[in-house]
């Protein structure tokens, strides 16, 4: 038996991961946690709504925390994971964007590892499974573009918090669905990327596929590529994080090859460029990528309330990298102090947009 304490229960991947236990006889939940929602219909122990999680996780002694809470709020659980040295599988992103080195040293110091959710990351994990990183020329991060791959800047002018939410592939909650759009969630996923894999910025490239069938690949240095291909269905990640190494079954279909064909291009910076304002933030370092993140948090909620227009997500974080210092965060407060700070100068770029 696997004891699994799901965090974010109640969003796109908690109901996800929910149907990925029920179908496991292996997989149990020893806890289930949401931040306003209620978990009336959620069968676990342990049960949690809002609140500092680290004593529901210390009570229910999981072997792995599947961290599904959407942004920043996550950090307390996935630090808690990786000291405790307990498995981590991480969809909450915005978490080792924004505390990186931190939770990389908890990991170092708890002996825990991460196990990515993200269906780009699973699919990078996997390709490069006991391969060493010298072996390795280039990860390539995949995505769809969003619903407004193709467009041009005035084009994007006066869009809906409507028009964003229709992404073309996945189903997701709102606000990954947003950055989606803008692209920021491919900025998060570089960011994440470098954490997860080690491996400079220099080396991570991003391609669009608009279809979402291939998932990611990795450039080895002997001309190779692995990729990692199959239907866009958070159950597979998912799946494959909890069960690991198992790799269970899921009742996704298999690809109809015959069916595909394949096309890539190039992301539009220009049009996009949270892209761009991502990668700087992530070779800048420090806390540089914590500001952009809570920035992105502070003006995607903007724009779903109708506040910010579209095209202002990026002014809003591109001024607020510009106003903070990036001074590395030596701990859990001075980072949660830092991430205040990008809030609060968000905040103050709203007043003023
Ligand atoms: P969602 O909005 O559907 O669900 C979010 C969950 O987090 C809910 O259960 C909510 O109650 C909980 N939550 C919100 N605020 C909280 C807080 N302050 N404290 C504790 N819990 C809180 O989001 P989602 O689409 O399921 O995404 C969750 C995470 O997974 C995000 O980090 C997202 O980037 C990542 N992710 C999602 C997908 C996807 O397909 N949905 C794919 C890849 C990565
Ligand atoms: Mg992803």
């Amino acid at each position: 038996m696997k004891r699994v304490a799901l965090l974010g229960a109640t969003g796109s991947i908690g109901r996800q991961a929910i149907e990925i236990v029920e179908a496991h006889p292996e997989l149990e939940l020893c806890a289930a946690a949401s931040g306003s929602t209620p978990l009336d219909d959620v069968d676990a122990p342990l049960k949690q709504v809002g609140g500092d999680v680290t004593d529901l996780l210390e009570r229910a002694r999981p072997d792995v925390v599947l961290n599904a809470v959407v942004g920043f709020a996550g950090i307390h659980a996935t630090l808690w994971a990786l000291e405790s040295g307990v498995d981590l599988a991480l969809a909450n992103k915005e978490s080792l964007v924004a505390g990186g080195e931190l939770a990389l040293a908890a990991m170092a110091r708890g002996g825990g590892r991460i196990l990515p959710v993200d269906s780009e990351h699973s699919a990078l994990y996997q390709c490069l499974e006991s391969r060493r990183l010298e072996q390795v020329e280039h990860l390539v991060l995949t995505g769809s573009g969003g619903p407004f791959r193709g467009r041009t800047r005035d084009e994007l002018d006066s869009v809906t918090p409507e028009e964003a939410l229709a992404h073309p592939t996945w189903r997701m909650g709102p606000k990954i669905t947003v950055d989606s759009a803008t692209l920021a969630n491919k900025g998060l996923e570089l960011i994440e990327a470098h954490y997860l894999f080690d491996i400079p910025y220099d080396r991570i490239e991003i391609i669009l596929q608009p279809t979402s069938i291939v998932h990611s690949l990795v450039r080895f240095r002997d001309g190779a590529s692995l990729a990692h291909v199959g239907y866009p269905d958070m159950r597979v990640p998912i799946s494959y994080a909890l069960t690991y190494p198992e790799r269970a079954t899921t009742p996704v279909p298999p690809l109809d090859l015959t069916a595909l064909t394949l096309q890539f291009e190039a992301p539009d910076v220009e049009t996009f460029p949270m892209l761009t304002l991502a990668r700087e933030a992530g070779e800048r370092g420090g806390t540089y990528p914590c500001a952009f993140n809570a920035a992105n948090e502070v003006a995607v909620t903007a724009f779903l309330e109708e506040r910010l227009p579209f095209l202002g997500i990026a002014d809003v974080v591109e001024d607020v990298l510009g106003r903070s210092d990036g001074a590395a965060a030596e701990s859990v407060d001075e980072l949660l102090e830092a991430d205040r700070r990008a809030r609060a100068l968000a905040e103050e770029g709203l007043r003023v947009a």
